[in-house]
């Protein structure tokens, strides 16, 4: 079995550049692909602050419509990312047979509900039959389902069935632990609930002496 846990630094890689297949650690896939939508974004950015009562000629908010045009082009940027740039190059014919399991992926997405952030880990696991993927693909995979306009439910079950069609494992079972921003900041304020959800798909599904192995592992080395 392989159990990788990321450090911090591991999120800083560079991301590629889809359009050539280089990376290019100063330009993402997104404003690349997305850069024609940052000036209307902007406008729109700017009827919303004003909107809201904000005087967008005093000094702290003269950008603040291109930031936010910006930084929402970004956040959505894994729409115009597909499965098949990402994971490109880097699948491996191997004998392995085990579990692989790829734990704590750090994960930033916006709800589509409230357009708020919802945050936390993810745990990505795969029993490989014949082929398997370089690691640190995985949280990418999760970055372009993570990268939009999300709910978690949905981006859990994306993944799962994203490494399925890729791989074609034996089975595959991937469990999101998220923190919602539209619960913490707003509605019921509950600022210390974690929404758990899980896919699990092949033997991972059918087997429970598995599937307990995957939870145990997760929940290894947890204080709570
Ligand atoms: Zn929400």
């Amino acid at each position: 079995m392989a159990i990788v846990s990321r450090t911090e630094a591991q999120w800083q890689q560079p991301r590629p550049n889809v359009s050539n297949g280089t990376t290019n650690g100063s330009m993402s896939v997104s404003t690349v692909t997305k850069t024609s939508i940052e000036k209307p974004l902007a406008a729109a950015a700017a009827d919303l602050l004003s909107t809201l009562g904000e005087d967008l000629y005093r000094e702290g908010l003269r950008q603040t419509p291109q930031r936010m045009a910006k930084a929402l082009t970004y956040l959505t940027g894994g729409s115009t990312m597909t499965v098949k740039d990402v994971l490109n190059g880097a699948i491996f014919t191997e004998r392995y047979d085990q579990m692989v399991l790829v734990k704590d992926i750090e994960f930033y997405s916006l709800c589509e509900h409230h357009v708020l952030p919802f945050y936390g880990r993810a745990h990505i696991a795969y029993l490989p039959a014949g082929k398997v993927v370089g690691l640190s693909k995985l949280p990418r995979l999760l970055d372009v389902y993570a990268r939009r306009l999300q709910v978690q439910e949905r981006l859990t079950q994306q993944v799962a069935e994203a490494l399925q069609e890729a791989l074609n494992p034996r089975g595959v079972a991937v469990m999101v632990e998220a923190s919602h921003f539209c619960m913490m900041m707003r509605g019921v304020e509950k600022q210390n609930s974690t929404t758990v959800t899980s896919a699990l798909l092949g033997e991972f599904r059918d087997d429970p002496a598995l599937r307990n192995e995957f939870l145990s592992i997760v929940r290894t080395g947890r204080n709570t």
